[in-house]
């Protein structure tokens, strides 16, 4: 049995000072103050020192990092797992871009063959597939060469037991609200995005189950008064979540703050979309088959471009992310730490057992700095990573 002691337990939704987590078997047993419980003896102590313990952190949109892009790479999922607890991510989505659909077979496989013997680190939840099934007009860094027209048939393997959880496409395709159908049924949360879509194609895939918009504001018609389209059918829409970037370069941090104003904790997700350059320094990547040339950027998180110009993802941190949401709202630590850690498990309807810290759920625990550095990472009761 673990126990952690002296924690400011951040829920997110009450904080409990002098907090303790009692975890076994990889999950939280037990949590309250010091007065409600006490270490059995036999428990392996770790002293928070009065740092912030928060749940771990979940990344629905991830194309990869330290070098490796898991739509080019599919094995390459664990090995970048592997070092994502050093931004306080404890759990995420691969995401798979527009590719050879063989590209997401492959990655369905990797994750089907389960870790590597003795691996640590963050959990893969599933594959976010973000395409092919997208807009020509708003395809963004995707290649054009492989979109395709939605279709029932070429999506027949994909289902959360077969590891695909979120699937991005765009509703104003023929056939696309079908596909919507279909992959609601199975479990599937599906998203818009990368869509030309108006107001009334988006709602009207919204009623055939869409739940979720993907990078707001990205690689989607922008926010007009007269025809508010895609953007103005997330926003207005109080079921729908949406995920954004908030690296200050894909959004302007006002767009955030309006974004946050209209959706609120509960349904906003901070997503990185970061890429392979994520931990890297500045240079020449990939994205798909795609060259990216990563540079510097004056606000301080690299960009990665297209030799187009176009966005080709992020080069930004899930605790950057975090730093940057506070930043550009205003909102307070407990509502930032709601859209990285109850809403995306809400979405993916996991919050019993991930996202929060409750009794029974898995105990993935993020140490925050007074700064909001990430100094420990826990995921099913073990350290992934500490700070030095
Ligand atoms: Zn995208």
């Amino acid at each position: 049995m673990l126990c952690i002691r002296r924690a400011t337990v951040l829920t997110p939704e009450v904080q409990i000072d002098n907090g303790v987590l009692l975890i076994e078997h990889g999950r939280i047993l037990a949590i309250g103050d010091d007065a409600s419980i006490a270490a059995p003896a036999r428990a392996e102590v770790i002293d928070a020192g009065g740092l912030l313990v928060t749940p771990g952190f979940i990344d629905l949109q991830l194309n990869g990092a330290f070098g490796d892009d898991f739509t080019l790479t599919p094995d390459a999922i664990w090995r970048v797992a592997a070092g994502l607890p050093r931004w306080g991510v404890t759990s995420f989505l691969p995401t798979i871009i527009t590719s050879p659909l063989q590209q997401v077979a492959q990655a369905q496989e990797t994750l089907a063959s389960g870790a590597p013997a003795g691996w640590q680190g963050s959990i893969p939840l599933g594959l976010h597939c973000e395409g092919p099934f997208l807009n020509p007009q708003k395809k963004g860094a995707h290649n054009p060469a492989h979109l395709r027209l939605p279709t029932v048939a070429d999506v027949a393997a994909w289902s959360p037991e077969t590891h695909v959880r979120l699937v991005t496409l765009a509703p104003e395709l023929p056939g696309a609200l079908a596909l919507v159908h279909a992959l609601t049924e199975r479990g599937i949360v599906v998203s818009a995005g990368h869509s030309m879509a108006t107001y009334r194609e988006a709602k009207a895939g919204f009623a055939a189950g869409i739940r979720y918009g993907t990078h707001l504001f990205n690689a989607m018609p922008s926010l007009e008064h007269r025809a508010p389209g895609l953007p103005g059918a997330l926003l207005s829409d109080a079921a729908l979540t949406i995920g954004i970037i908030p690296d200050g370069i894909h959004v302007h941090p006002s767009m955030v703050a309006l974004a946050w104003a209209a959706k609120g904790p509960h349904r906003l997700t901070v997503v990185t979309d970061a890429m392979a350059a994520l931990g890297m320094a500045p240079g020449s990547y990939k994205i798909a088959d795609q060259e990216v040339i990563v540079t510097e950027h004056s606000q301080g998180v690299h960009e990665a471009r297209l030799a187009s110009g176009t966005l080709a993802g992020s080069v930004l941190a899930m605790d950057e992310a975090l730093r940057r949401l506070i930043m550009y709202t205003g909102c307070n630590l407990s509502d930032a730490l709601t859209t990285i850690t109850a809403t995306p498990a809400s979405l993916l309807g996991i919050d019993h057992e991930r996202g929060r810290l409750r009794a029974g759920a898995w105990a993935d625990l993020v140490f925050l700095t007074p700064t909001l550095e990430v100094a420990r990472t826990i995921v099913a009761g073990v350290t992934c990573y500490q700070a030095d």
